[in-house]
């Protein structure tokens, strides 16, 4: 495999957040660690640290989830109107604009992947999910109810924010996680405590100091960067914490399950996948190949929804195949921040081990190797984009969610729609499917039959701040984005006036 190897410079504003000395946000104040503990943040292309971070724990999340109710109870937040608080929400989507090229070098170079993917995926979504939540805060309403006791009543609903929040996510989409967690809970009058992935904690501190550009009070959010062991396990099990919104793995979703039990805080839950990408023959081929590759190979295949398992009819099958080994060889391999390059490093060595071993673990269970498999051969957690073929459902690269660019590609012959879905829904996930064909019919009764909490037709990776975005099985509980997420961050109350 070829890696594109130069790194090209930061701009300035990039290199002066990363020379800065990295503290905690607590209570509007940064600050280091309780223990004075710091830990190395990695260039996953070079294997070079580039900042070191504060190692939060217990003891620092005692003092953010003390400061988040104190602001909760007290502070300003819970006086401020709906329409003030909107536009606080909606000025941190403006900063984010206006910071957006630095945003996205910093991510490039805490994560790996292509500068230009973060630009326009990563920042714009971020962006967009702000503006987008910014609108929720005024329409929060309750509902007058129609009750049925004997005499005169007035009964109605409010809705009010749940409390104190804390949020925990992962590396693969850094800064938008934190969008994704930070922009509906602030427009619903939460206060927070977040915890960025160990990996990759960069953006989040760039975005605290945005959350304080934009106006927002001190302590309404409050940020601990440390390992999920120690800060995270604290933060799920805080008995002052009234929810837990967490994405990242089925297995830590357990475990966040387990802490939640002791005060019973709410919990939601975005995990992992194994989305099924189905290509029916009658489905627009040039336009399937583009996007089955895409949906296993954008952002090095460290997508949740990715399309790790492909399924194309027989009759296409050789077509689909040749057409998405084709794509792979397009992807120019090299450091995130070189603005040509289409795919960057894996986040860490721990994943690098993780997906070569899956790809090897593939190749001993009998699968082909048709293009792919290889790793870097220098510096760097590389590994190259990958099609497995002749893959079944006995073997773990189909049962297992790999999280790298491999893509385990199986045919069907069945004309019958519910059998197809019976291979769609041969798994113990459920977050996305996405169906390739020009029949509507055929599109739309797939959509029915697919155990998936989102379902793409002719597209894949498909999201957007209005769409509610969630996992059927272990995928998940609950739904983020749209309006079902203010759920999440709303108690509704009830109440009864005998008149
Ligand atoms: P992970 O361990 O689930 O990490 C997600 C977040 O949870 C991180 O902030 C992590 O902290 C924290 N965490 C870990 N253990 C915790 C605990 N006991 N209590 C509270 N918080 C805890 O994911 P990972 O280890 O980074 O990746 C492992 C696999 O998870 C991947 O290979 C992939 O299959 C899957 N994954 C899925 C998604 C997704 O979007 N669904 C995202 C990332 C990973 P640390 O950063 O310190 O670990
Ligand atoms: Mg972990």
């Amino acid at each position: 495999m070829t890696v594109a190897i130069e790194k090209p410079a930061l701009s300035s504003a990039a290199a002066k957040f990363l020379q800065k000395e990295h503290k905690l946000l607590i209570d509007g104040r940064w600050v280091a660690a309780k223990s004075g503990e710091t830990f190395p943040v990695e260039d996953p292309a070079t294997e070079e640290t580039i900042a070191h971070v504060p190692g939060g724990d217990k003891a620092d999340i005692d003092l953010a989830v003390a400061a988040a109710r104190r602001a909760f109870e007290t502070g300003p937040w819970s006086r401020i109107s709906p329409g003030e608080r909107s536009k606080i929400v909606w000025r941190l989507g403006d900063l984010l604009e206006r910071y957006g090229d630095e945003l996205a070098e910093l991510e490039a170079l805490d994560n790996g992947k292509p500068v230009t993917n973060a630009r326009r995926g990563d920042v714009e979504g971020s962006i967009d999910m702000f503006h987008y939540m910014a609108g929720w805060a005024t329409r929060l309403n309750g509902e007058t109810i129609q009750v049925s006791s004997p005499g005169n009543w007035h009964a109605y609903t409010v809705r009010e924010p749940v409390g104190v929040v804390g949020q925990i996510i992962p590396w693969n989409f850094p800064l938008m996680m934190a969008a994704w967690k930070l922009a509906p809970a602030l427009a619903a009058g939460c206060t927070i405590v977040l915890k960025p992935a160990e990996q990759t904690p960069l953006t989040a501190l760039r975005l605290g100091e945005l959350v304080q550009e934009a106006g927002v009070p001190d302590g309404v959010v409050n940020i601990v960067t440390g390992f999920g062991e120690t800060a995270g396990a604290a933060l799920a099990e805080h008995p002052d914490v009234d929810k837990i919104a967490f994405t990242g793995s089925t297995e830590v979703g357990r475990l966040i399950v387990k802490a939640s039990a002791g005060n019973l805080k709410r919990v939601s839950l975005e995990l992992g996948g194994k989305s099924p990408a189905i290509v029916f023959p009658d489905a627009d081929l040039d336009l399937a190949i583009v996007g089955t590759a895409a949906a296993i190979f954008y952002n090095q295949g460290q997508c949740c929804t990715a399309g790790s398992r492909l399924f194309a009819h027989k009759s296409v099958y050789d077509r689909i195949v040749s057409g998405v080994v084709e794509e792979a060889g397009k992807l120019k391999v090299g450091h995130g921040l070189d603005p040509t390059v289409n795919l960057g490093p894996l986040v860490s060595k721990e994943q690098h081990e993780r997906v070569t071993g899956y790809i090897q673990a593939g190749h001993g269970e009998g699968a082909e190797v048709v293009v792919g498999g290889k790793t870097g051969n220098g510096h760097g957690y590389f590994v190259e984009p990958t099609v497995l073929a002749k893959t079944n459902r006995d073997m773990r690269v189909v049962r297992e969610e790999i999280f790298g660019p491999v893509v385990c590609v199986q045919s069907f012959d069945d004309e019958d729609l519910d059998s197809v879905a019976k291979f769609a829904n041969d798994t113990e996930y459920g977050l996305q499917a996405s169906v390739w064909t020009r029949n509507l019919k055929v599109a739309h009764m797939m959509a029915r039959k697919i155990k998936a909490g989102t379902i793409c037709i002719n597209t894949h990776n498909y999201g957007d701040p209005a769409w509610p975005f969630g996992g059927y099985k272990q995928s998940g509980w609950g739904r983020e984005m749209g309006k079902e997420v203010m759920e999440h961050y709303t108690e509704t109350k009830s109440v009864a006036a005998r008149l």
